[in-house]
């Protein structure tokens, strides 16, 4: 997923200004790393791309950004816990979780087809009582390098 960079930092900053916090420059750098990757990366992952930022100080912004909805975690098919950017900054999508070695991507289905989604998880949970007003869904299966 892809954002205008200016634009993710400013939301980035209002979030922990909204929580009482300023958008330090390790926070920065945390968000600029998530932001220019092309996936969802694990927190040994993060580090070795930034080996000057402490492993301490890095769990530590991972967990002040994340309370501020700026990040999210995901549950892959592993044990790993991989992050990216929250949707609120870089847009609704879905994952595609691989069985085999456990690789998490984006993607995104037409609005047409979030559209009959909605509608039919809408329908599904009426009975219930439910209201949705969002929806995660991550599709499990093998990757074409598994494959
Ligand atoms: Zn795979
Ligand atoms: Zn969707």
């Amino acid at each position: 997923m892809t954002a205008e960079p200016g634009e993710v930092h400013h939301e980035a900053e209002r979030r922990l200004r909204d929580q009482g916090l300023i958008y330090t420059g390790g926070r920065r750098e945390t968000v600029e790393l998530l932001s220019g990757l092309a996936r969802l990366t694990t927190m040994p992952e993060l580090i070795e791309l930034r080996p000057k930022l402490t492993q301490s100080s890095m769990y530590r912004n991972m967990t002040d950004l994340e309370a501020a909805g700026i990040v999210q975690k995901v549950i892959g098919t592993d044990d790993r816990t991989r992050y990216e950017l929250a949707e609120a900054l870089i847009g609704h999508h879905h994952h595609s979780i691989c069985v085999h070695c456990g690789k998490v991507d984006d993607f995104v289905v037409p609005p047409a087809t979030e559209h009959t989604l909605e509608s039919a998880l809408s329908d599904a949970l009426a009975s219930a009582g439910f209201r949705p007003t969002g929806h995660r869904l991550d599709v499990v299966g093998v990757c074409a390098a598994c494959d």
